[in-house]
């Protein structure tokens, strides 16, 4: 789970999408997030909550530390 993430965050979800990559970039937020896979350019629209309790990391905010 991730409490914090901003438009443009790079996030590491708990399962790698089909095409194998885990990484994922938020472009839109709100009460839905929408995101876009990493590997193969996918994006989809997940409800805020459900967006944050299926995220492991945020790539960008780890970086900043
Ligand atoms: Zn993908």
């Amino acid at each position: 789970m991730i409490t914090e993430f901003d438009l443009d965050h790079r996030i590491l979800m708990r399962k790698p999408h089909a095409c194998g990559s885990s990484e994922w970039t938020v472009t839109r937020t709100g009460a839905d997030v929408k995101i876009k896979c990493a590997g193969c350019g996918r994006i989809i629209m997940l409800d805020r909550l459900e967006f944050m309790k299926k995220a492991k990391k945020n790539l960008t905010l780890e970086e900043r530390k």
